[in-house]
């Protein structure tokens, strides 16, 4: 694999479905991942629309592999999800952004959150919430400062359980968004059911705005009825100024994309917390 430089990272894997040898290969390499956390996770600030302020960062994480250097989530998940891995690595991605978000807290930064992405499987397990719950004791973060992104499809599933799950993350204190918003069922009857926080505007939509009058009116219909429905309204995907004035201009709440800021290790993402506050 090719390192493209600024965090990011190329690299070309064999369909993840099916037996092949090399399919086989990757799985007991990541398997090896997990054992040694060969993992590290980057954080992509979000930012307030209105005042460009940061809020917070989601927590991507990349596999450190040991031949092909930085492999994207796109790459490893999807085998982790059916490879039965999927749970080992997200308890470790929880861990290491809710120690690396109170070791910021500690620094005296400004008390900022972080978003973590939940897979569904991970979602469906019974103990998710105590697991939740475990792990922002053992680290002392209180739980407002973390939130869950779940992915509209996932919310889709086990209605019942679904609610429960979010009643609970609630109760805690710990806030939940829909991620990848449209891309889904589109039944919407579910954002009048659940308990749920914000939506977030899959980039998508977003990519091709302001040009594109059809993705405009789509994102503004996603961005007025988060509104009408008193929840908070993020755009993923905002690549450029023109894109934060048309979002500013309709009042989402949240922006987040390459045109603030990629998503960038630790130590940088620090970095730019200093900048901006100067
Ligand atoms: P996502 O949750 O939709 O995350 C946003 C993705 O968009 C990230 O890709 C981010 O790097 C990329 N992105 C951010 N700004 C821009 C932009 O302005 N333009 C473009 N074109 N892309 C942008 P990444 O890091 O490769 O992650 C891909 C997906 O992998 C994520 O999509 C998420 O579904 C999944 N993922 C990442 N980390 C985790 C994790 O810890 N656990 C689980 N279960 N899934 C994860
Ligand atoms: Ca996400
Ligand atoms: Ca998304
Ligand atoms: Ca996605």
């Amino acid at each position: 694999a090719k390192e493209a430089g600024r965090g990011s990272y190329s690299l070309y894997l064999p369909t993840m479905e099916g037996h092949a040898p090399a399919v086989l290969q990757q799985e007991h390499l990541l398997r090896r991942a997990v054992r040694e956390q060969q993992f590290v996770l980057h954080y992509q600030p979000q930012v307030r629309v209105d005042t460009g302020r940061l809020h917070g960062f989601e927590a991507l994480v990349r596999w450190q592999h040991p031949e092909q250097g930085l492999v994207g989530p796109d790459h490893f998940i999807p085998l982790a999800e059916s490879r039965g891995l999927i749970t080992a690595i997200g308890r470790w991605v929880l861990r290491e952004a809710c120690r690396q978000l109170r070791a910021w807290h500690d620094e005296g930064l400004p008390q900022v959150q972080v978003s973590v992405n939940l897979s569904a499987i991970e979602f469906r397990q019974r103990d998710v919430v105590a697991d939740i719950e475990h792990t922002l004791r053992e680290c002392g973060l209180a739980p407002r400062f973390l939130e869950i992104e779940i992915t509209e499809t996932a919310l889709m599933q086990h209605a019942d359980q679904t609610r429960e799950t979010l009643a609970a993350l609630r109760a805690l204190g710990v806030s939940v968004t829909v991620d990848d918003f449209g891309t889904g069922y589109s039944s919407l009857a579910y954002l009048k059911r659940y308990p749920l926080d914000k939506i977030k505007v899959d980039r998508s939509f977003v990519i091709d705005t302001p040009q594109d009058a059809d993705d405009v009116a789509i994102v503004t219909a996603v961005v007025q009825l988060a509104r009408s429905l008193q929840l908070q309204s993020v755009a993923e995907g905002v690549e450029n100024p023109e894109q934060l004035a048309l979002l500013r201009g309709l009042g989402c709440d949240l922006a987040q994309g390459y045109g603030i800021a990629r998503p960038m290790p630790a130590a940088q993402a620090l970095e730019w917390m200093r900048q901006q506050a100067r």
